[in-house]
């Protein structure tokens, strides 16, 4: 058995992210950032108001409650040519361009109007700046905005259309094959012919591919034949970034994906067992001058979603560019015992968390932990990481990886 560290160590060498391409501002949503990102314009473009209100000259604003004629308006979009003189204002709204003249807005809480709005009583006084953006403020042309690494999310997306970016270097997320393999699969719907099972890995991981973002494509179910499963392999690593196959990595006497692997990718494929639990067998290999990582995952169900958790998840990240590559690790309190045997393997306990009232993480078993029933990884929202031991008591405390954060709050009540 090898640590997780080490294979992951030989799978991530192989998996570095994929050449950049020029995209659409937008099209480059949730992908990396492969260049430097600076500013042509100035955000915001022109002075402006922040507030609706009076822009005035501040020097005419020291008296107590200054008494100013309104030479005109200015509204958000328009272009404001009217000059501010001493003794003047001009009627202001939020994000219209401070008239020439004014060096501050005051707020239209705060003052009153006379003589059918000609004249504005202002009851502030304002200095120089007060409530106005400048041009520049946020940024300056010039200004390194986003770098290399950056995984552009909502904001960024924002940010880089205010500045009037077109276009820009972005890694691809990268298209996943998934493949099914084994001679028990049923292949058609209906009853289940005599030692035949319903395929649950494919639809499992494109599922999973699809909500960690990556693109998925559906390779169908493939029998144990190890002259079909290369053919059917080298085919797919042409049209595919990298490939997700479950089943035949084990050590049975039909475990071909194995086989088919080591075989295709030669030097730089390798069968490992793995000292952790579930998902102890894996295979991993790189296939065709493309050097399309191909990852063999093992068949029963959960196995098969715990290696994508640490291996393949990581990986494909890795490929987007992404440098954060793990899900967050968190350390919780235990409800209810965690008993283990050692045996030298972590194990990956399915469990429910929930934070209380008081913030602290607790988690509990969500139910059977064997490697088929996955109904247990369906009711869990993270995994809890119990070193070779003698487990955990409760009240002690184990460190979990986080796999749905949108569940973790215990309360129903409204938060706010
Ligand atoms: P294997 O890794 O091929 O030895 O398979 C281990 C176990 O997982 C066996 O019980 C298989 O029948 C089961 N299995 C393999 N592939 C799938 C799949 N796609 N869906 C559900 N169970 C599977
Ligand atoms: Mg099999």
């Amino acid at each position: 058995m090898i640590p997780v560290a080490e294979a992951r160590r030989f799978v991530l060498s192989a998996c570095g992210a994929l050449t950049p391409v020029l995209v659409a501002l937008g099209d480059a949503s949730c992908h990396v950032l492969a260049e430097t990102v600076r500013a042509t314009e100035a955000v915001p473009p022109f002075a402006n108001s922040a507030m609706d209100g009076y822009a005035v000259r501040a020097a005419d604003t020291v008296a107590a409650t200054a008494r100013l004629r309104v030479v005109g308006s200015v509204m958000a979009g328009d272009d404001s040519k009217t000059v501010v003189s001493a003794g003047e204002a001009v009627r202001i709204m939020t994000g219209a361009p401070l008239p020439p003249g004014a060096d501050a807005v005051c707020m239209v809480e705060h003052t009153r109007t006379e003589e059918g709005g000609s004249i504005v009583i202002v009851e502030e006084t304002v200095s120089p700046g007060t409530n106005v953006r400048n041009a520049g403020g946020d940024i300056a042309p010039g200004d390194e905005v986003f770098g290399p690494g950056t995984y552009l999310g909502p904001a960024h997306m924002g940010v880089l259309s205010s500045l009037g970016v077109e276009r820009l270097l972005v890694h691809p997320r990268p298209r996943v094959g998934v493949l099914s393999t084994g001679d028990e699969l049923a292949t058609t719907a209906g009853a289940l012919a005599p030692g035949k099972i319903r395929d649950a890995n494919r639809p499992a991981l494109l599922a999973q591919l699809g909500a960690d973002g990556f693109g998925a494509i559906d390779l169908g179910t493939a029998g144990d034949d190890e002259a079909a499963l290369a053919a059917l392999l080298q085919e797919a690593a042409a049209g595919c970034d990298a490939i997700v196959a479950s089943g035949g990595v084990s050590v049975g006497d039909r475990d071909v994906m194995k086989a088919v692997l080591e075989k295709l990718g030669g030097a730089r494929a390798r069968s490992m067992q793995i000292a952790i639990r579930p998902a102890k067998p894996f295979a991993f290999g790189v296939l065709g001058a493309s050097a399309t990582p191909v990852f063999g995952l093992p068949g029963n169900p959960v196995s098969a979603l715990v290696s994508y958790e640490l291996f393949v998840r990581p990986a494909l990240r890795s490929m987007a560019g992404c440098t954060v590559l793990d899900r967050p690790r968190l350390a919780a309190v235990v409800e209810g015992d965690l008993p283990r045997q050692r045996d030298g393997k972590l194990h990956l306990l399915r469990v429910t968390a929930r934070t209380g009232a008081d913030g602290v993480l607790r988690v509990r078993l969500s139910g059977g932990q064997q490697s088929h029933m996955l109904r247990t990884m369906a009711q869990s929202n993270a995994l809890a990481l119990l070193p070779d031991g003698d487990g955990v008591s409760s009240g002690g405390r184990v460190e979990v990886l986080l796999l749905d954060a949108d569940t973790v709050s215990a309360s129903t009540e409204e938060p706010w």
